[in-house]
């Protein structure tokens, strides 16, 4: 190979497709080999594509490249494809071959060692013709790189991705709920979030809103309507659709009373709008045409089943001839037998009109154009900027710069303090002589706590005592802990007793190369078992904070049930957006969790009750 190589390179070839796999993949001679081409290729100013590469093709009639060694055939189309895995990348060419689309380019990009994913997913949003982007990820080898290309492509077409690695292999062992509940998963979702990228859960859902979203105009809003000539599918439409968070429109009085002159007695004049099965091509297209019209609809799904006595061609004529014309976008569902009626399918997608089997894959397309439609319309984020003292901050992380351990608890208090997040009044004391000092500052009744680096779950290990009533008991539990925890040499702090409100988690994680990761979920039980939690990346425009806590499973806790008063959720929102700030101004902190933190009713805020926080050693 890199004989071949410095053959290429001194004959002035720019680029090189390497097919060939026994590089990375199968250990450290490999790794070593493919160092060694790279380093050749630049030599060079050669790029290497692989190795371990399926390759590329191109449908550009101008271009038109097969660099593959696999046997989908491509015809020109708008799709693009970047596959991870060639294997994966087939069955994606496949599909779209069968129901006769064509596709534009196919990338399958093995080892990445020189060309990433990341340049060709940037070459295909440079590229007018490709109208949305299919890809199918393992690893994403850099984030940082993604994350960048991705913001910028979305904002012109849209990308699809399945990532495979759902599981919990990715977990790492770290001491705090925050790191722990970081899956590997969760910054990948974290990324798509922030840059706009549609994941799905399957191949199957992203070819579909992959063939909806390159035939057809992207949704204005959720507003929808199903049109039907048969029940059942229809009602399974319905129920797709309102559980993917669209909303069936109220047709305008206008659409109403042309549809009651058009069609007979029995048809359902509502939404969805049952034609019946007796309606021919004057009833359904005439349907779909007044619907088209109705200002409150931004996009149909039509139900076709094909009644053996009526004219279905004819039908299919019909709403192919409106299809190619619509400004809104329309899918189609077909129930028929290939057999008899295949012409009807093919008329249909001939116009552009998807056609798909089930009612439950009509739906989550448009579910997916529909959330695309939002990502493209959403405004640039506005990210608050806080008033804090960063420098009292800095003085407070500078001592322990460097190092690779848990802060004393007191010191993350003050640190929270610096940056505005509303804590539970806590002093720190050394020996028994500081606890009067400390508690006479306080408010009885008071909470006392170990402060030890080793004791990181405290109750767990004794190290919180609650309710202490007055200086006696606290001298009491004082001397019980100070011999209970004598092998740590601990501090102590001493803290106000919170009247409880309902218990939240705030936490943030470093992720290498996209900065702090935000995390926010209930307390307690909810975080131990049910894992009820939610991530973003930093920063946090007010929009993100919220989107956070809205997303929770256990939202409604907080938004109050059975007449009680709903939580301070908008304190909750800028302490977040504080917390995200602050590992923002400083990288070294590696996780952080707030945990509880207690929030009240509306504007009477929120407090930290217990903070832990680990910094990390500069790379
Ligand atoms: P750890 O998480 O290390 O076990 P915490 O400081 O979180 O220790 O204390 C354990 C629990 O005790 C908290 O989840 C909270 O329910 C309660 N608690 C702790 N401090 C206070 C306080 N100042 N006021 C009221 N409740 C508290
Ligand atoms: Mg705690």
């Amino acid at each position: 190979m890199p004989t071949v190589l410095e053959d290429c390179g001194k004959a002035g070839v720019k680029y090189a497709i390497v097919h060939t796999a026994g590089f990375k993949e199968v250990g450290e001679e490999g790794l070593k080999l493919e160092k060694q081409i790279v380093e050749i290729a630049h030599k060079y100013g050669m790029r290497i594509y692989g190795p371990n590469s399926q390759g590329i093709q191109n449908s550009d009639p101008e271009v038109s490249v097969y660099a593959n060694f696999t046997f989908v055939p491509m015809k020109p189309g708008n799709i693009s494809i970047v596959a991870q895995s060639g294997g994966v990348g087939e069955t994606l060419k496949l599909h779209l071959h069968r129901i006769g689309m064509g596709m534009r380019m196919y990338a399958s990009f093995g080892n990445e060692a020189d060309v990433s994913m990341n340049e060709i997913i940037d070459y295909y949003g440079q590229d007018d013709e490709t109208k949305v982007i299919m890809v199918h990820i393992e690893t994403i080898k850099d984030p940082a790189g993604f994350l960048e290309v991705a913001n910028r492509v979305t904002r012109k077409k849209p990308i699809l991705v399945v990532k495979t690695g759902r599981t919990k292999e990715g977990v790492t062992a770290v001491a705090s709920h925050t790191g722990s509940l970081m899956e590997q998963d969760t910054l990948a979702d974290a990324i798509f979030e922030k840059s706009g990228v549609l994941r799905f859960d399957s191949q199957q859902e992203m070819i579909d809103a992959a063939i909806a979203l390159s035939t057809q105009p992207v949704p204005k809003s959720e507003n929808i309507v199903i049109v039907t000539n048969t029940g059942g599918p229809g009602i399974i439409a319905v129920d797709e659709c309102i559980s993917a968070g669209l909303k069936l429109a109220k047709l305008s009085p206008e659409t109403g009373k042309a549809l009651g002159e058009l069609l007979f007695s029995e048809a359902i004049v509502s939404n969805p709008v049952d034609v019946i099965a007796t309606a021919g091509a004057k009833e359904y297209g005439g349907t779909v045409e007044a619907l088209l019209k109705d200002p409150n609809i931004d996009s149909l799904i039509l139900n076709f089943v094909t009644p053996p006595f009526v004219d279905c061609e004819a039908v299919a004529q019909k709403l192919g001839e409106i299809g190619a014309a619509a400004e809104k976008p329309i899918i189609c569902i077909i129930l028929t037998i290939e057999e008899r009626w295949g012409e009807v399918i093919r008329v249909i997608r001939k116009s552009g009109i998807p056609v798909f089997d089930f009612a439950e894959s009509a739906s989550k397309a448009l579910a997916a154009m529909i959330k695309y439609g939002k990502i493209q319309r959403r405004e640039a984020p506005d990210y608050p900027k806080y008033d804090c003292d960063k420098k009292k901050a800095d003085e407070i992380i500078g001592r322990y710069r460097g190092q690779e351990r848990f802060l004393p608890q007191a010191d993350v208090f003050d640190l929270l303090h610096t940056y505005g997040i509303p804590a539970v009044k806590t002093v720190r004391v050394e020996d028994k002589s500081q606890l009067k000092k400390a508690a006479g500052a306080l408010t009885y009744p008071l909470v006392l706590k170990v402060d030890a680096e080793e004791v990181v779950h405290k109750s767990d290990a004794g190290g919180v005592c609650l309710n202490l009533k007055d200086e006696k008991a606290l001298l009491a539990e004082f001397d019980r802990m100070a011999s209970e925890f004598k092998k740590y040499k601990p501090g102590f702090v001493v803290q106000e007793q919170q009247t409880e409100g309902k218990e939240v988690i705030l936490g943030a994680k470093d992720s290498p190369g996209v900065g702090p990761m935000l995390m926010f979920g209930l307390g307690g039980v909810f975080v131990e078992t049910l894992k009820d939690v939610q991530f973003r990346l930093a920063p946090l425009s007010k929009q993100d904070a919220a989107g956070m806590i809205e997303s929770i499973k256990g939202y409604p806790i907080l938004k109050g049930t059975r007449g009680e008063k709903p939580a301070d959720v908008e304190c909750l929102v800028e302490m977040l957006g504080r917390l995200a700030q602050l590992t923002v101004d400083f990288p070294e902190i590696d996780e952080m969790d707030l945990n509880p933190v207690f929030v009240f009713e509306t504007k009477k805020g929120a407090r930290v009750v217990d903070a832990r926080l680990k910094v990390k050693k500069p790379e």
